[in-house]
This record gives C-alpha cells, sequence and structure tokens, in this order.
C-alpha cells in the first residue's frame, strides 16, 4: 500500500516535471504549466494519501512552490484542517509559522503578529521551539527594519527569557544572536559583542547551525570594524575561514561547490583584506586579493563588486589614488544605490577625487555628502524621536496601568482590612456567644440534674404520700370495715335479743306471734351466720388462705347444674330461663368457685326482681378470646353512680336491703383468682345483667 504510495507521488512529480519539459518554446507559459500540473499530481497523489508525516511533507513541498503566491495560504489552511482533524498539533503549529513568515515576506506586519500571536503559545505547549524562536526572531529583524530598536531590544529580551524559563539551548542561542542584531542596531556594540559571543561559544559547543555560525562571526566581524577592533576582526575571519573550509572537508576552496559557501568563502577573505589593510599589512592584502581574483569568473557579481571595493581600498592604502579611483567607479552606480553604503562610498570618492586633483568634482560630492548626512540625521533623529514616543507612550501607557494596579492594590488591601476586623469582630462575637452558650448549658446542665433531682424527690414524696394515703385508706377502710361490722352483727343481734326477751317476758302472746318471733330469731341466725361465713371467705381469699383447685370442665354442664339448682327455688312469678350456646366448651377453672359467683348473682336476682325473668347461660367470643357467663334480670335496676360502688365491700344500694353487701366483693376476688373480672350493665327500672369473664384457652378445646 505504501509503495503504492510512493509510486504514485513518483509519477506525480515526473508527469509535473517532465511532461511540461516538451513545451520548450513558449518558456512562461511552460513553467507555469510545469507548476499548475506538478500542482495537480501532487493534490491528486495528497486525496489518496493517509494523513501521516508523508502526507504533511507533501503539503509542505506544494507550499514551497508557491510562497509567494496566495495558493500559499491555501495549502496552509489545508494543512491546519486537517493536522486538527487528525489531532496532529505540531502541523497545526507549523501552519501558523506557515502563515507569519508569509505576511512577514508581503511586509503585512498586523497579520504577521496576528499568526504569531496564535503560534507562540501553541508552540511553547507542544515544546516545538524552533518556530517559537524563530518566528521570534524574525520579529526582531522585523523591527529593526521599521527603525524600532527599543523595541527590538525588549522583544530579544523576551525571548531570552523564555529560552532561559523552557532551559533551549538552542532558543538561548538564537536569543543571544537576535539580541546582538538589536543592539548592532542600536550602535552599542559592546553589548552586541557580548550577545553574539555568547551565542558562538553556545554553538561551537553544541556543535550548532552553519548557518547560524556564520552569521555570528559575520555579525562580530562587522563589530569588530565598527569598533576599530581590527585584529580581534582579523581573528574572527580567520576562524569563520576555518569553518568555511572545513565545510569543504578540509580541502581548501576549490572544493566549494555549493554556492552560497563558495561566496561566504569570498566574503571572508575579502574582510580579511580590509582587516590586514586596517593592519598596515598590504602585502598580506594583495596576497588575499589575488586569492579572490583568481576565482572572480566563478563568483556572484555582488561578490565581484565586493571585490573591486577592495582593491580600491587597497590601492588608496598604497597611495595609487588613480588605480583606487578607477576600481571604484566600477561598483559606485551600484552602490550608491543601497542607503547604508552611500555615505562612505561618497565619502571614499570624494577623497580619492580630491587626491587626484578632481577638486570640482570634490567639491561637489562632499556638498552633496553634507546635504545627504543633514537629512539622514534629520530622519534618524525623527525615527529615533518617534521610537522614543512609542517608547515614551508604552512607558506612560505602563505609568497609568501601574498606578490603577497601586490604587487597585491600595483598595484590595482596604478590602482586607475591612474583611480582616470584620472578621476579627465575628470571632470575639462568636467567641463570646460560645462562652455564653457554653455558660447557658452548664446552668441547664445544673438545672436539669436540679429538676432530675427534685423529679425524684417528687417521685419519692409521691409514693410516701401514695403510701400514706394507702394506709390512711387501709385505716380508713379498717375503719368502716369494723363500723359495718358492728353494725351488721347488732341488727340482727338487736333483733335476736328483742324478740328473744318478748317470747320470755310476754306471757300473752298468741302462737302465731310466737312463731313469727321464733321465725324472726331463726332468720337473723342465718344472717349473722352467713356474715361470720362472709368475712371468714374474705379474709381467706384476700391472705391467699383459701385454696383453688382448679380443673377443665364442660361449661354447658356447670351452668346446667346450676340451672336446677335453683330451679326450685325461683319465685313462682318469675320465669328462669336458661340459654346456652348449641357446642359447649371447657373451661378450665374452680368449680365450686365459680359457681358460688353464679349462686350470687341468682341470689341478688331473685332478692331485686319482682317480677319478669332471670336468664342464666354464656357466650363465647372468639375475637377476644374471651367467655361470658351472665345472669341477666328485669329488676330494679341499678342507678349510674351506684354500678361501680356496689362491688366494695359492704357497700348496698339501700341501707335496708336484705345481705351483707359483701357477696359482689367476694366475686371479684373469686373472679381474680381464675384470670377473669365481673361486669355490670344496668338500667334503673328495666333491669340488669351482671356478668364474669373468664378466658377462653383454645388448647382444652
Ligand atoms: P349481699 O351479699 O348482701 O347480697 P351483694 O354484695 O351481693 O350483697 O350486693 C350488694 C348490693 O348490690 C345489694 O345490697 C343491692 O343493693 C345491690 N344489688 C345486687 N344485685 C342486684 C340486682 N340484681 N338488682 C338490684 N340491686 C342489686
Amino acid at each position: 500500500m505504501n509503495n503504492c504510495k510512493v509510486t504514485l507521488y513518483v509519477i506525480a512529480i515526473s508527469v509535473g516535471v517532465l511532461f511540461p519539459a516538451i513545451y520548450t518554446n513558449a518558456e512562461q507559459i511552460t513553467t507555469k504549466s510545469r507548476t499548475d500540473m506538478i500542482e495537480d499530481s501532487l493534490n491528486i497523489v495528497l486525496d489518496t494519501m493517509q494523513r501521516n508525516e508523508e502526507y504533511f511533507q507533501t503539503l509542505a513541498t506544494l507550499q514551497l512552490m508557491f510562497m509567494y503566491d496566495p495558493r500559499f495560504l491555501h495549502y496552509t489552511e489545508l494543512k491546519e484542517r486537517e493536522a486538527l482533524k487528525h489531532n496532529q498539533m505540531q502541523h497545526v503549529c507549523a501552519s501558523y509559522s506557515d502563515r507569519a513568515i508569509y505576511y512577514r515576506n508581503k511586509e503585512d506586519i498586523d497579520s504577521f503578529y496576528y499568526w504569531k500571536k496564535k503560534m507562540d503559545p501553541l508552540a511553547l505547549e507542544l515544546k516545538e521551539f524552533n518556530y517559537y524562536f524563530y518566528l521570534g526572531n524574525t520579529e526582531v529583524s522585523l523591527l529593526i527594519r521599521k527603525g524600532k530598536v527599543e523595541q527590538a531590544i525588549q522583544t530579544a529580551k523576551k525571548l531570552y527569557e523564555t529560552a532561559k524559563e523552557y532551559e533551549n539551548e538552542d532558543g538561548l542561542t538564537a536569543a543571544n544572536m537576535s539580541m546582538g542584531t538589536a543592539m548592532m542596531a542600536a550602535d552599542r556594540h559592546d553589548e552586541a559583542k557580548t550577545s553574539f559571543e555568547t551565542a558562538l561559544a553556545l554553538l561551537l559547543k553544541n556543535n550548532g547551525r552553519q548557518s547560524w555560525l556564520l552569521n555570528c562571526y559575520s555579525h562580530l566581524i562587522l563589530i569588530c570594524d565598527n569598533t576599530g577592533n581590527y585584529a580581534q576582526g582579523l581573528e574572527y575571519a580567520n576562524q569563520k575561514q576555518q569553518i568555511i573550509e572545513n565545510y569543504q572537508n578540509g580541502e581548501g576552496r576549490k572544493k566549494v561547490n555549493d554556492g552560497y559557501m563558495y561566496n561566504e568563502w569570498c566574503d571572508v577573505i575579502l574582510k580579511k583584506t580590509y582587516f590586514t589593510l586596517k593592519l598596515k599589512n598590504p602585502e598580506k592584502a594583495w596576497q588575499l586579493l589575488e586569492k579572490v581574483r583568481l576565482l572572480l569568473p566563478t563568483i556572484s557579481e555582488d561578490m565581484q563588486k565586493q571585490y573591486h571595493h577592495a582593491c580600491s581600498n587597497y590601492y588608496n592604502h598604497i597611495g595609487n589614488y588613480q588605480k583606487a579611483l578607477s576600481e571604484l567607479n566600477l561598483v559606485y552606480d551600484f552602490y550608491i544605490q543601497s542607503p547604508s553604503n552611500k555615505l562612505i562610498l561618497m565619502k571614499e570618492k570624494a577623497n580619492l577625487l580630491a587626491q587626484t586633483g578632481s577638486f570640482q568634482e570634490s567639491i561637489n560630492i562632499y556638498k552633496d555628502l553634507i546635504a545627504l548626512q543633514d537629512s539622514t540625521n534629520k530622519e534618524w533623529q525623527n525615527s529615533q524621536l518617534s521610537e522614543l514616543r512609542t517608547i515614551y507612550d508604552t512607558d506612560h501607557l505602563k505609568l497609568v496601568n501601574s498606578e490603577l494596579e497601586l490604587k487597585n492594590k491600595h483598595s484590595q488591601m482596604q478590602m482586607i482590612l475591612i474583611i480582616l476586623v470584620i472578621s476579627i469582630i465575628a470571632l470575639i462575637f462568636i467567641s463570646f456567644l460560645y462562652v455564653r452558650i457554653f455558660g447557658i448549658k452548664k446552668k441547664l446542665e445544673l438545672s436539669e440534674a436540679q429538676l432530675l433531682r427534685d423529679k425524684e424527690a417528687l417521685k419519692i414524696a409521691k409514693e410516701k404520700a401514695e403510701e400514706a394515703r394507702d394506709l390512711a385508706q387501709k385505716a380508713e377502710r379498717k375503719e368502716s370495715f369494723f363500723a359495718n361490722m358492728s353494725h351488721e352483727i347488732r341488727t340482727p343481734l338487736n333483733a335476736i335479743v328483742g324478740f328473744s326477751n318478748l317470747l320470755v317476758s310476754d306471757e300473752e302472746l298468741s302462737d302465731e306471734e310466737r312463731i313469727l318471733f321464733i321465725k324472726t330469731i331463726n332468720q337473723n341466725c342465718d344472717q349473722l351466720l352467713k356474715l361470720v361465713n362472709d368475712v371468714l371467705d374474705l379474709s381467706r381469699m384476700e391472705s391467699g388462705k383459701m385454696s383453688f383447685s382448679f380443673s377443665n370442665y364442660d361449661l354447658t354442664e356447670i351452668m346446667e347444674e346450676v340451672y336446677s339448682t335453683h330451679k326450685m327455688m325461683i319465685p313462682k312469678q318469675l320465669q328462669f330461663i336458661e340459654s346456652l350456646p348449641a357446642q359447649s366448651i371447657t373451661v378450665h377453672v374452680d368449680k365450686m368457685r365459680l359457681k358460688q359467683v353464679l349462686f350470687n348473682f341468682i341470689n341478688n336476682a331473685i332478692k331485686f326482681t319482682p317480677e319478669g325473668h332471670i336468664r342464666i347461660g354464656y357466650e363465647l367470643n372468639r375475637e377476644e378470646k374471651e367467655i361470658t357467663l351472665f345472669v341477666e334480670d328485669t329488676g330494679r335496676g341499678i342507678p349510674e353512680e351506684h354500678q361501680k360502688k356496689i362491688f366494695e365491700r359492704f357497700y348496698k344500694q339501700v341501707d335496708t336491703d336484705q345481705g351483707t353487701g359483701l357477696g359482689l366483693s367476694i366475686c371479684t376476688v373469686i373472679a381474680e383468682k381464675q384470670g377473669g373480672r365481673l361486669t355490670l350493665v344496668s338500667e334503673v327500672g328495666k333491669g340488669s345483667c351482671f356478668s364474669i369473664i373468664l378466658p377462653f384457652d383454645e388448647t382444652i378445646q
């Protein structure tokens, strides 16, 4: 695949180069066609290529073909697009640099700066220092060319700092060379010399670029000339010659086949001639001139002119002014066009004319020279003034900026101070609050502890009060118990004593009266007996001395027994009804005690039901797991305010009610012992329903 592409590439170039060669007659058209055809061929190849190094090299070839043509921009943009697409940022960087150089060549300074500014950060980020420093150097040269020497120095300084920051030796060399050039332009020769010497040392140390090395020597030679340091100038020229000759594999100038090097060699020899003359060694100078003269037909026209100028200098030196003048005339018209050489040449010619007797001509040239010098000085002054103004403006702007910055800093400081003071106040306030809160918390804790202690004391006091109340109640109950007891004993006892006395003392009593009295005495005896039994029962139960014997019983059977026992005792006017569920259930109870409760309910019902019915039975509440055994009557009923109290000892709704008033309190104890409770539902005039509720045990069914 790769081979295929290389072949395509070669074919493209070949077609582009060879095919147009057929049209040799129309040279301009042929050149144009050839370039276009190479371009077309390369474009075809380009489309088929992968976006790799080879692709970008091909693009570079196309760019080189159109260095001064807008097509250069087209290929540069293509390079940028493709590089961006394939994330090849080094080529993006190159595309920026290419455009900067393109615009530099076009003298479009704004566009040059636009692309340079775009490239600079990217080049540093990618560490593509070559691009960075090359454009930096270009900028310095540009500034010098525009007469902005001070700016050129600043730019060179920036380059130097960047090179130091990135520790880039090539960058350091480039920055030193830039600085040297800028210093030379500012006529600060010593500083220029130091910069170039540093650059030279770096180049020699790092075996740096040949072109840079030659450039360094050229500048050093020029500086030596400007400062009158001819011996050192000669030394540098010798070194430069050595370098050039080394480039020719150390085999001397004959091997110089590179056009550029060839001219460089001649140039350095002519420089040596110049220094040798300055060092007053015309013989050596002549030898050197001879060396160049031998090569005259092969060297460039410019170099030939330099040779003649050097010869003019030589003849001038040895006093052969006529020859010197004729040699100078060979180059005068050409060199006079260059502003940098103009003054020197005019001076030389005027001098030589004077030496050869052509005074009028010499005076004319001197006049021109003075006028030119004046205007040049003015121009120079103006340019320096304008630069100074620019620098002043920049400095002024900087000053204003720094003043603003200072003000800004001042207000920032003020702000910081205010914030600091507020923070300190806030801190003090928070600390104060904290201390306060801490104190309050401590107090709260203390008062909480106090509260707890108080609560405890209160609880103890309450317990003591309850205990005291219990004791008082007990004492009260005891008292009322004895009062009740004496009342309950005295009533039947009085009746027994009274009627017995009557029976004994009153002889006139009829038999019927006697029988009634005896019956009354018996009834009161029974009542006394019941009272004694009830009191004994209650006391045994409460002290836990009464034993309960629990067993499983069929509840229907128990209810049947209760019913049949009471059936005969029920007054005739009352109906005695039994309501039992279809399915019997088993209960775990003390049968005798359970019957005792039911008997008590039935006896009360008989006592307080003049007519209607008495109904007994039981129900199962599965949800609550309870069995309700009830005795319902249609008697006088019990008012609401009495309903709770009738379960208390000796309580009777009406004092004259028959009985001790202990029955229901005994029943309450029995129910509790069996895990149950008593309930009452009653309405005055309609009747009452007493129930004993027992727990239902599913496991024994
Ligand atoms: P006793 O042992 O004297 O029968 P109880 O404690 O059984 O006493 O009954 C207390 C009082 O409750 C009775 O004197 C009566 O006033 C009232 N009493 C109990 N059962 C009924 C009822 N079925 N109808 C109306 N009052 C009743």
